[in-house]
């Protein structure tokens, strides 16, 4: 650590003796860039300016301690560092106690707020790359990118695991299984925070959105959630134990309810479970105007005050509010009553002021002056790339049509060809992703970067999103082509602009890849997409499937090495991708669950599996055995060895999966359950051995009490196409 670097002890308490309760309510209030620029809330002054009369209206009167988000669009490097630096110097220079302020960011992949931000593939996609060395990387390369601008906070990881694939924010996931979940959201806490905080390169993590968002009955944002605390503790609590007890400095709440109880006012979850059960000691912050939908939407509040006094009680530290002071003088109003005690209060302004000690923000308010050349660099870019390489899953590849040979002439057609928002999906330079003109213009879209790689290559857009866009001479581009690569998919959301009230893919895009089949060329889809869209019509038309996710636009190149054969792809869907709109099953489905009407397994019918994934190789398993011998006692670590033989003539790498299926079980098991997981590289011709240590208690289950339990008795292990039985025996 530098002599710049080195942090100085602040008294908190001190700090928390002198300040008035307006002060302290000031701290657990977070507003919206808008409300302190020039310009109307959502309509601002372009270009962005800080209005210093609101900003100190902000500071100054209502001592606000914290700021978030961006005025609609991804600031450059200069700016960003202007406005924290504007803010700052009102909150250390004129204020009376000088607290600097806490900035906080939807970093979601990599710094997508910040212009000169390098993009990486979606959450959804890093999960497919089944590397959590390439996640760690990716969230170590967006603290450095996010702290350069100045911002010590982000927004990420979304630990919701995704149980509901109609649900728009599924692309923000690691997918439907809760272990990778917790795998790749350990990696990115770890990326983001490191050991310290306060290095220059760092930013605090945000868990998002504690818990259940992700599992909405009806599958539209920030709809009701109806589950167990079975399921509660079995699917969507797990990632974000494991993150919790890696010390994560700060946790989002909820925006939904569950079984009627909105998050917000769930005094049991946010005190009983975060605070007393999993001993979370970092900041809780609620999710954008949550207190006030308490109120209005939830209902569960006749008045905003009512809903101020529910959320605090509930164990809430800092509102984002995000523009008004209603929260603010609401609460001083509640504690100058006696109905909230000061010492309530001094709870969550003692954690938010510890955070900010910790982010080292009392020494650098404004970033520390540390040398941030690596910014936007080729190396950070190239991390991008190579996530992308190995997150990009070929589905299908009917009589090896892929790769490309050099000599095919080949016509890249489809809304997401040529366009830079379709590739980098939302959050990407603005809320939605849309703007195709707040990109990184030089950028390459699919269309750029195929034909960086490929002689022969002509495009036809032929169908927009949502109606076909057929050109003159389209037939004549059709007809002398050797193969279609259509890119297909949905036009980049998140949040309730991303509802939709049917998963299947759009029909003109359905009807686009039916036109073009009647040509009798071999088809390649590639899809762009946020959640699993119904392809099931057209699938059978097309030679070769590859779910590219939203893999950014350093990725685009990444896809067209794949198409090109120069990258051997090695991702793994991260969820069940569904063949019928009414059958939306998970892969760890209960027996029942897949009965069909002939008594058969047939129920559960999806388009790809959880984790389908091609190569341009084969590999072989062999010798799969537990170590253990035939049983192993409930404190064993269980030790499985199995053998991989690269069978093609492409070295490549593989995604090992180990799924346990817990035959008998006094709460009806799954079929089988991810226990562990490995990706290894395996050259033409090599065998090699991967060995696994599970520790039995991860075969554990929540049972009937509530409460996890290892059950003796009958398991069977699962490893590619090797299958064998064991016994938990008791210890
Ligand atoms: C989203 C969060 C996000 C927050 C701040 C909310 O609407 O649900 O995920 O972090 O806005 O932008």
């Amino acid at each position: 650590m530098t002599t710049e670097q080195k942090k100085v002890k602040v008294d908190i308490e001190g700090l928390i003796g002198q300040m008035t309760i307006e002060e302290k309510v000031g701290q657990m209030t977070q507003i919206n860039l808008d409300l302190i620029s020039k310009g109307e809330v959502y309509n601002l002054q372009q270009p962005h300016e800080l209005d210093i009369d609101k900003l100190k209206t902000a500071v100054l009167k209502y001592h606000v301690g914290s700021f978030l988000n961006v005025p609609g669009y991804a600031l450059g490097l200069d700016h960003w560092l202007d406005v924290i630096s504007d803010i700052q110097k009102v909150c250390v220079e004129e204020s009376r106690l000088k607290i600097p302020m806490l900035y906080g960011i939807d970093s979601i992949h990599g710094a997508n707020y910040l212009q000169e931000g390098v993009l990486f593939p979606q959450p959804i996609a890093q999960a497919a790359s089944w590397n959590p060395e390439l996640v760690r990387k990716g969230a170590e390369i967006t603290a450095y990118e996010t702290r350069a601008s100045g911002i010590p906070w982000a927004f990420s990881p979304v630990l919701d695991v995704m149980r509901q694939p109609l649900w728009i924010r599924s692309f923000e996931t690691f997918g439907e299984d809760p272990y990778l979940c917790e795998v790749m959201g350990l990696a990115m806490v770890e990326g983001l925070e490191g050991d310290n905080v306060s290095d220059p390169y760092k930013v605090a993590s945000c868990l998002k959105h504690f818990v259940g968002y992700s599992w909405p009955e009806v599958g539209k944002d920030r709809t009701p959630a109806y589950f167990s605390e079975i399921q509660l503790r079995e699917y969507m609590m797990p990632p974000f134990v494991a993150a919790i007890e890696k010390g994560a400095k700060t946790i989002m709440i909820n925006s939904g309810e569950i079984n009627g109880i909105p998050t917000h006012a769930n005094k049991e979850l946010l005190q009983g479970i975060l605070r007393d059960e999993l001993g979370f000691e970092g900041v809780i912050v609620s999710d954008w105007e949550d207190i006030i939908k308490l109120h209005q939407f939830h209902r569960t509040s006749p008045t905003m005050k009512h809903a101020v006094q529910a959320a605090i009680e509930a164990g809430l530290d800092m509102s984002m509010v995000p523009h008004d002071y209603e929260f603010s003088e609401l609460l001083v109003e509640l504690v100058k009553e006696g109905t909230i005690s000061e010492s309530r209060i001094d709870e969550s302004v003692r954690r938010i002021l510890k955070l900010k000690e910790e982010l080292g923000l009392f020494e650098h308010p404004v970033r520390p002056p540390s040398d941030y050349s690596k910014l936007s660099s080729a190396e950070h870019e190239s991390f991008s790339y190579q996530t992308a390489a190995e997150s990009i899953t070929l589905l299908k590849n009917k009589s090896e049509i892929l790769p490309l040979s050099a000599e095919q002439n080949v016509l890249l057609t489809g809304p997401m060809a040529n366009s830079l928002s379709m590739v980098n999906g939302a959050w990407s330079r603005t809320w939605q992703g849309t703007e195709e003109e707040r990109n990184n213009l030089e950028k390459p879209t699919v269309l750029d970067a195929l034909k960086e790689k490929h002689n022969k290559v002509t495009y036809l857009k032929g169908c927009g999103m949502t109606e076909l866009e057929l050109e003159d001479g389209w037939e004549e581009k059709v007809s002398s082509s050797d193969i279609i690569i259509a890119c297909m998919g949905e036009l980049p959301a998140t949040e309730k602009p991303g509802d939709i009230d049917d998963l299947t893919l759009e029909l003109a895009q359905l009807e686009y890849v039916e036109l073009l089949a009647k040509f009798n060329k071999p088809i390649v889809l590639v899809l762009f997409e946020a959640r699993p869209r119904i392809i099931n019509r057209i699938e059978k038309l097309c030679d070769a499937v590859i779910q590219a996710y939203y893999p950014s636009e350093e990725g685009t190149p990444a896809l067209a090495d794949i198409l090109i054969g120069k990258v051997n792809p090695s991702g793994k869907l991260p969820y069940t991708y569904p063949k019928f709109v009414n059958n939306l099953l998970c892969y760890d489905y209960k027996i029942t669950e897949g009965i069909d009407d002939a008594y058969g397994m047939g129920a559960f019918n999806p388009q790809f599996e959880f984790g389908t994934g091609l190569s341009y190789t084969n590999y072989e398993y062999s010798d799969f055995e537990l170590l253990n011998g035939e049983s192993a006692s409930k404190n064993d670590d269980l030790k499985f060895k199995v053998k991989i033989k690269n069978i093609g003539s492409r070295d490549g790498k593989e995604v090992v999966m180990l799924f346990i299926a817990d035959r008998y079980a006094s709460i009806t098991p799954s079929v089988k359950r991810l226990r562990d997981f490995k990706k290894l590289f395996i050259k033409a011709g090599e065998t090699r051995t991967v060995e696994f240590e599970v520790p039995a208690e991860r075969l554990s289950f929540v049972g009937r009490d509530n409460k996890w339990i290892l059950e003796e008795g009958d398991f069977e292990a699962l490893c590619g196409d090797q299958k064998i039985s064991f016994q938990i025996l008791e210890g």
